[in-house]
């Protein structure tokens, strides 16, 4: 018997299922839940439990780690008779890994903490890439003594793990990234059509690119996509829309200006009502060349 806690997972997509395989290979007893009977079959293959339901995932569990698209996924995967919080035991912990608005994150921890059960709001970086190498890096909010307990479970998913605050706080910090992360794309993906169009062989270019002041870890994940034109996800165009309608909601809440921002948003809007919004963000070089009339 294992003296490691029992946990519970809750969203096994692009993201989930590598990062509950990296637990399991950590050597935690996983139990898991997702919508799709392909990825409890992974789970099952990987060494984890599949679960029928929700309840039937969390009831024994100490620690519950969900990763679901957006706010209203966590919402229902939370809420109501067949939620988390109606059949998690008292004194679990709730790692909610999800990007979602810092509101929702908050008003989670205090539904949850009238239940004895314990919130952290943990979103990560790094990509699916970043999720299957257990690189990811990782912003919390919540009290430090959850993190603290959390932290060997952090350990087994990621390299930069940091406690930013109170509930709420980790979501503001992912709101953040996911601007510089779009802007970063939308900067490279300009790049690479005026480069293309001004005769220049790319792979050099965006090679030597990558090591001066240019060099982004965008660049090193991406600069494949953009030479082979391939945008299987990934990270979606449909989530990236949503985390830029995150970060500009909250900027505005605080009185926080991004013209930048603004402009890269509605990019992003722009390509998923073009029918792009499955592709992966790095699809952004499919606007700009639009935009200047090269060939897609
Ligand atoms: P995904 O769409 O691949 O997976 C989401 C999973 O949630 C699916 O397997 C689905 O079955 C499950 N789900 C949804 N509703 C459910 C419900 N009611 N009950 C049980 N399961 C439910 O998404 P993803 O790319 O893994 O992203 C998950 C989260 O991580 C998002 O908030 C995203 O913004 C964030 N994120 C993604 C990436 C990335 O590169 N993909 C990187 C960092 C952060």
């Amino acid at each position: 018997m294992s003296n490691l806690p029992k946990l519970a997972w809750i969203g096994l997509g692009i993201m989930g299922s590598p990062m509950s395989e990296n637990l399991i290979k950590a050597g935690y007893d996983v139990t898991g839940f997702t919508l799709e009977q392909d990825k409890l079959d992974r789970l099952a293959a990987a060494g984890g439990t599949a679960a029928g339901s929700i309840a039937g995932a969390v009831r024994d569990a100490d620690v519950i780690v969900t990763m679901v698209p957006a706010s209203p996924q966590v919402e229902a995967i939370a809420y109501g008779p067949d939620g988390i919080l109606e059949n998690a035991r008292s004194g679990a912990l709730l790692i909610d890994m999800s990007s979602i608005t810092p509101q929702t994150s908050v008003d989670l921890a205090k539904a949850a903490g009238s239940r004895g059960i314990r919130v952290l709001d943990a979103p990560v970086s790094g990509g699916e890439a970043g999720a299957i190498e257990a690189v990811l890096s990782i912003m919390v909010g919540g009290p430090q003594a959850d993190f603290d307990e959390a932290k060997p479970i952090f350990d087994a998913l990621g390299r930069t793990i940091v406690l930013c605050g109170p509930h709420g706080s980790g979501q503001t910090v992912k709101a953040a990234n996911q601007l510089i992360v779009a802007v970063n794309i939308q900067a490279c993906a300009e790049a690479v059509v005026f480069l293309e169009k001004s005769g220049v062989d790319l792979k050099a270019a965006l090679d030597v690119l990558n090591g001066g002041l240019a060099g982004s870890t965008v660049l090193t994940r991406k600069k494949d996509n953009f030479l082979s034109r391939d945008f299987k996800p990934g990270f979606r165009i449909d989530l990236h829309h949503k985390d830029m309608g995150i970060v500009t909601d909250a900027a505005r809440n605080v009185g926080a200006a991004l013209p930048v921002g603004a402009v890269v948003a509605q990019l992003v809007a722009s390509l998923r009502a073009q029918g792009d919004g499955g592709l992966d963000h790095s699809a952004l070089l499919r606007a700009v060349e639009r935009l200047s009339g090269a060939q897609l």
